[in-house]
């Protein structure tokens, strides 16, 4: 399938769509999941077009890892999770349903089970505030 340069990340990256940034560079954007099954669940994309780990150069997902490392450790030191999961999917029959490369920060707390992926909209102040959290812990670190 070619890229659809209509995807709804697409369109968050040219800033048609709103989201809730926690981090962007030249590489990579990441922004809170808009139906998170934690909270903090942060999906990191690559800027260039990518539909799958089988189209995504290797220079692209070297930066994904990279912010997606960084984020790791913002979640830590300020959600303060017990346990963090990286997820990718691939392909709609691996439950992929937007076709633009990313990855899933989806931290994990000690007695709260994970909710349904992609079921429930979260309320946009609660992901805000999280966003905020998270963004802040990035500067935090960078300055630090
Ligand atoms: P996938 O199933 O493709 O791995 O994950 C796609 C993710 O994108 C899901 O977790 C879903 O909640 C999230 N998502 C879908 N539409 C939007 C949107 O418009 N904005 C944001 N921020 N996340 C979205």
């Amino acid at each position: 399938m070619a890229y659809d340069t209509d995807n709804v990340f697409a369109q968050i990256l040219e800033g048609k769509m709103p989201a809730h940034k926690v981090f962007e560079n030249e590489h990579t954007f990441a922004f809170m999941d808009i139906m998170p099954v934690s909270v903090g669940h942060t999906l990191i994309i690559p800027k260039a077009e990518a539909e799958n780990i089988f189209d995504l150069e290797n220079e692209p997902g070297s930066e994904v890892f990279k912010t997606t490392k960084k984020i790791a450790h913002a979640i830590q030191a300020s959600l303060k999770p017990t346990g963090l999961i990286l997820t990718q999917l691939n392909g709609t029959d691996a439950g992929q349903t937007v076709f633009h490369y990313h990855m899933h920060i989806i931290p994990v707390y000690e007695k709260m089970p994970l909710r349904m992926h992609g079921k429930e909209v979260e309320d946009s102040d609660a992901l805000a505030k999280t966003a905020k959290t998270i963004e802040q812990a990035v500067k935090d670190m960078d300055s630090g």
